[in-house]
């Protein structure tokens, strides 16, 4: 699932290719992908440019020369492809912008969980859908502020996008066993150091994933992330199941129904 090291990756690329160019038109494989109607998005984006972008958590917005944004959702497996010739229009390019000068910009969407939509006010939108704060951009005093009014376990409210935007998953477990914190632990018992800890390690690994270009394999040798058997070597990778710190045996929960890594020797309750 694109997390925020992806978007982040994805955000940059349209940068550098999509910006400044005339939209002569964008085509739409299936309206089911849309937020706003065809006819609207396709008005509203003819011969305007994208002029910038804004990125909050896993949530793009294109900002055209127009009082208004285009929002892309990733979904499971959404990407972007920049091309010119009909023949390398990527597979589930299922949104295509058209620019004037004769490239285009498709949207991926293999599994139809992808979402565009015009979207007029950023920071409306944000508090609708109850989106904080981006993770790299939010301070530690917001974030103790949202995580003590909290009871909950920790891992469930930081993956509560109303909590701060942009953690996923993988990266919550990462965080947490950086900040040696046990997934568990209910938030608003959280001591001022312990919040300080998961604000360090958590603009630590998102940086760190976005310096990477979210390559796993390429993750420095401490990161629990290895534990979960994801790299290229996949589960002949003698890490996987392995504590990178203390080499005792990774402990796999659920909590609040998200399955856990954590090192139950370094993290405790
Ligand atoms: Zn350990």
């Amino acid at each position: 699932m694109p997390e925020l090291p992806e978007v982040e990756t994805y955000r940059r690329y349209f940068e550098e290719t999509s910006l400044y160019q005339p939209i002569s038109d964008v085509y739409v494989e299936d309206t089911k992908l849309l937020t706003t109607d065809y006819d609207t998005l396709n008005q509203q984006l003819k011969n305007r440019q994208f002029i910038g972008t804004k990125r909050v958590g896993k949530n793009l917005f294109a900002q055209l020369d127009a009082p208004y944004w285009v929002h892309f959702h990733f979904g499971m497996t959404g990407d972007l492809a920049y091309f010119k010739d009909e023949e390398d229009t990527p597979r589930f390019a299922r949104i295509i912008f058209r620019f004037a000068n004769g490239f285009k910009l498709g949207f991926l969407c293999p599994r139809k969980f992808e979402r565009i939509g015009i979207v007029e006010d950023i920071d409306e939108y944000l508090t609708r859908k109850k989106i904080n704060k981006d993770a790299l951009e939010i301070t530690v005093e917001e974030l103790a502020k949202t995580i003590n009014k909290k009871k909950a376990p920790i891992k469930s409210v930081l993956l509560d996008q109303s909590t701060v935007a942009g953690i996923g998953n993988w990266i919550v477990d990462e965080v947490l066993f950086q900040a040696k914190i046990h997934p568990e632990k209910i938030s608003s018992q959280l001591s001022e150091n312990e919040i300080l800890g998961i604000h360090k390690s958590m603009r630590f690994v998102i940086q760190t994933a976005i310096d990477l270009q979210a390559n796993y394999d390429d993750f420095p040798n401490n990161f629990l992330i290895h534990a979960r058997g994801w790299g290229r070597a996949g589960l002949q990778d003698t890490r996987v199941g392995i504590c990178p710190e203390c080499g005792s045996k990774i402990g796999v929960i659920k909590v609040g129904g998200r399955t856990t890594y954590f090192c139950a020797n370094q993290q405790k309750l």
